[in-house]
């Protein structure tokens, strides 16, 4: 008998439908009814962690505690859960056959021919049940990327195929989420693609035992006994997820529609208590019914795409709702805003977040930006580079040294006022090298940092190899810029703020990573309050 329960979710006919979310809201209604639940990401792809990838290619990069650079989605289970995850919550195809080789070359495998099946899937199956293995779950969420019927996704399937015959059906259940698109020509849900993509799965030897299907439209109950029939699931099981307001509404739906309801049973959970979601009700209701607006211009050089600052938004939304604001989030791309274009742009904002990010594209543009909220006392909040942005523009315009920089965007700066870390110095390696994961960070009494975090002492994630460079500190002590929160141990800035300003902070550390819907980030909720005060004073 395993320790734990697993619940595994494969995605059919097309990405981005929303596997994360779905297995967050499932393990946010079974946490609610008082089961211990993790969930896991197992991403199809080669690259051993996503931390080299560029946000186009795979939206952002989550970093957890112990500093592993991981899947967007962890950051939906935290913020859903409310749950610290750990490298261990994340495995990539590459990390699996890295240590498949590491075995290998140290012999393990007893001269034996060294494959796909038994050893890469075996490694999939032991991975599966790391967080299972102790007595810490009752149940263990996977979610499996990409979409059934993909090559790179066929070691997971057939892995999810021997474990369920190896730990009994009653111990494993397998969700499929699937798309029922609507033909606005024909007027009509189709089931063919989920027909099709439920057969894919068959193939490799897995009849799913619940249909997830993504649908704009309400299923009718012919439609959904058609599923049944032809998929091979039982009418309950066929579970509509209908397209939401906000993704903190799918947790409820999915309980109306009954998922918690048939995995527990498929799992053979008895449990007669309903999901306690009083808190997370009371959340939606505070962001549904907000009292004002603000709008806060947020300057990064990915805009475009909306999962490349995913952390960032969800922090308004917590910070919004804690507030009872509602924050609209315009997106600026930070290449194209010149000088002349600042005012335009920027003027009628309530606040500003520069947002994180890497190299020399687009930086003229924050730095610009941040010269006119300095000067106009519009609340600033700048997130690592954008902390260092805040560095250097202080630097430029009122420190006088006008060819400051960080030496990540000129090498043979005179003012590196931002500098390579020194254990960064000999590091040619780029994954997983960066300073990463959870520091200490001390922070300064009579700052407007203590009292946002009412703390003398806190724990942030880091994603960075430059610093504030602390030759200068004096420099801008004496102009009015101050640490407001250092590293106790190495002194390095971690918080910079300007006290003559209404609200005005930078931080080498990333809270995005950290806000979840039962704790919202004091930084977001002070950023958020202090916008909203700013848009009613201007009334
Ligand atoms: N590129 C900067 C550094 O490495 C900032 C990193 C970030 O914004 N995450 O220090």
């Amino acid at each position: 008998m395993p320790n734990s329960k697993y619940v595994f979710v494969t995605g059919g006919v097309t990405s981005s439908l929303g596997k994360g979310i779905i297995s967050a809201s499932l393990a946010k209604l079974l946490q609610a009814r008082g089961l211990r639940t993790t969930i896991q990401k197992f991403d199809p792809y080669i690259n051993v962690d996503p931390g080299t990838l560029n946000p186009y290619e795979h939206g952002e990069c989550y970093v957890t505690d112990d500093g592993a650079e991981t899947d967007l989605d962890l950051g939906h289970y935290e913020r859903f859960l409310n749950v610290k995850t750990s490298q261990a919550n994340n495995v990539t195809t590459g990390r699996i056959y890295q240590s498949v080789i590491e075995k290998e070359r140290r012999g393990d495998f007893l001269g034996k021919t060294v494959q796909v099946i038994p050893h890469i899937t075996n490694e999939i199956k032991a991975r599966m049940q790391l967080l299972g293995k102790g007595d810490e779950h009752d149940v263990v969420i996977t979610e499996i990327g990409g979409t059934v019927g993909d090559i790179e996704s066929l070691p997971y399937i057939e892995a999810v195929r021997q474990l369920r015959w190896e730990l009994g059906r009653e111990n494993c259940v397998v969700i499929h989420l699937t798309l029922v698109p609507f033909l606005s020509a024909a007027k009509e849900l189709k089931t063919k693609p989920t027909q099709h993509s439920v057969k894919t799965l068959m193939e490799s030897g897995i009849n799913a035992d619940v249909l997830v299907c993504r649908t704009e439209h309400e299923l009718s109950d012919d439609l959904r006994k058609k599923l049944a029939l032809f998929c091979n699931v039982e009418q309950e099981a066929v579970i509509q997820s209908i397209d939401a307001e906000t993704i903190y509404d799918v947790p409820i739906l999915m309980h109306e529609e009954g998922l918690d309801q048939v995995v527990m049973k498929r799992l053979g959970i008895e449990l007669d208590n309903q999901p306690d979601l009083t808190q997370w009700q009371n959340f939606l209701k505070r962001h549904k019914n907000p009292k004002s607006s603000v709008t806060i211009g947020l300057i990064g050089k990915y805009v475009e795409l909306q999962d490349s600052y995913k952390s960032i938004l969800e922090s308004f939304v917590h910070a919004g709702a804690a507030n009872e604001v509602e924050v609209k989030v315009v997106p600026i791309h930070s290449s194209y805003l010149e000088e002349k274009d600042v005012q335009e742009k920027i003027a009628n904002l309530d606040g500003i977040l520069v947002a994180p990010g890497f190299g020399e594209r687009g930086i003229e543009g924050k730095i610009n930006a941040i010269k006119y909220v300095r000067e106009h006392q519009i609340p600033f909040f700048g997130i690592c580079l954008g902390m260092q942005m805040a560095v250097i523009e202080y630097a430029r315009n009122v420190l006088q040294l006008l060819a400051a920089n960080s030496v990540e965007m000129d090498a043979d700066t005179p003012h590196p006022v931002i500098s390579l870390m020194d254990e960064q110095r000999n590091i040619i390696q780029k994954g997983g090298t960066m300073r990463l994961g959870a520091w200490t960070c001390a922070i300064e009494k009579d700052t407007l940092l203590h009292k946002v975090y009412q703390n003398d002492r806190i724990e942030e994630r880091h994603r960075h190899r430059y610093e504030f460079n602390d030759a200068y500190y004096e420099q801008y002590q004496a102009h009015g810029m101050i640490a407001s929160g250092v590293n106790p141990e190495t002194q390095l800035v971690e918080a910079i703020e300007l006290p003559a300003h209404p609200w005005f902070v930078g931080v080498q550390y990333h809270p995005e990573y950290s806000s979840t819907v039962a704790n919202p980030h004091p930084l977001f909720v002070g950023f958020v309050n202090a916008c909203n005060r700013y848009a009613q004073s201007k009334n």
